[in-house]
C-alpha cells in the first residue's frame, strides 16, 4: 500500500511556502513510474512558484518493493548522528511487520533485504543497485577502495550513478551536491561484485552485508578504518 501526506513545505532558497505531496510509503509493484523517478534522482522534486529553485524534500518514508525482496527506510540526512539507535528501531519494525503478517504472506517476506538510508539521494543509489541486481553491501566495500583511491573527503558519499560497457560511473556528493563524477573500468568493477570476492568482501566487513545501515562512511564513523 502506498500513502501521501499533503503538507505545506518552506523553499530552501527564498522561504516563501507552497503546497506539496510527499509520500509516507510507497509500494513500488503499484507505483513503478514513481520507483524510476527515485532512481533518475526526480522523485517528489519540488519547484518553488516565487524563485524557481528546484529541490527535493527530505522527509521520512518506506519503500517496498516486493520483487526486489526490498524494504528500504528513507529518513532525513540530519539524522545520521543517530543511526545506531534508528537501526535498532528499523529491525524493531521490520520484525513487528513479520510477526503480524498473515502466514500465507510469510514466506515471502522471509530473506527481504531491510535498508535504512539517508537522504532522497541515498535511496535512488539503493533503487538503482536493486534494479541492477548488485549486493549493496559488496558496492560499498568496493567504495571503501574507491574513496581512498579518489580522495574522496569524509563528508562526502561517493554514489554509483551507473553502469556503462566500459566503466561504473560514480558522484562525488558533498554536502552542497554532486562536486564531480568518477568512472572505474567496468573489468575492476565487475571482478568486485564477482561471487568469491564479494565472500571476501563479507568476511572483511560483515556489517556492511548485515545490517540496515549500508555505508561504507559507518566503517570508517565506527572505527574500522582510520579515516
Ligand atoms: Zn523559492
Amino acid at each position: 500500500m502506498s500513502r501521501v501526506q499533503h503538507r505545506p513545505l518552506d523553499c530552501p532558497a527564498c522561504g516563501a511556502e507552497h503546497p506539496a505531496t510527499l509520500f509516507i510509503s510507497l509500494n513500488a509493484r503499484r507505483l513503478p513510474h514513481h520507483v524510476a523517478e527515485i532512481a533518475a534522482g526526480d522523485f517528489e522534486v519540488q519547484t518553488c512558484a516565487g524563485c524557481g529553485h528546484r529541490w527535493q524534500p527530505e522527509h521520512r518514508m518506506l519503500l517496498s518493493w516486493p520483487e526486489r525482496r526490498l524494504w528500504a527506510v528513507m529518513l532525513p540526512p540530519d539524522q545520521r548522528p543517530r543511526a545506531a539507535a534508528l537501526e535498532r528501531a528499523v529491525l524493531d519494525l521490520m520484525r513487528r511487520e513479520f510477526d503480524a503478517a498473515p502466514d500465507l504472506v510469510k514466506p515471502r517476506l522471509d530473506g527481504n533485504e531491510t535498508l535504512l538510508v539517508f537522504g532522497q539521494q541515498a535511496l535512488a543509489e539503493r533503487v538503482r543497485l536493486a534494479a541492477l541486481g548488485l549486493d549493496h553491501g559488496a558496492v560499498e566495500h568496493l567504495k571503501l577502495d574507491l574513496r581512498d583511491r579518489w580522495a574522496v573527503a569524509s563528508e562526502a558519499d561517493l554514489r554509483l550513478l551507473g553502469l556503462d560497457d566500459d566503466a561504473a560511473r560514480f558522484a562525488v556528493v558533498g554536502p552542497a551536491g554532486v562536486e564531480r563524477t568518477a568512472a572505474l573500468d567496468r573489468s575492476a568493477f565487475d571482478a568486485a561484485l564477482a561471487p568469491a570476492a564479494v565472500e571476501r568482501a563479507r568476511a572483511a566487513h560483515p556489517i556492511l552485508f548485515d545490517a540496515p545501515w549500508c555505508d561504507a562512511r559507518r566503517v570508517f564513523a565506527e572505527g574500522g578504518l582510520a579515516r
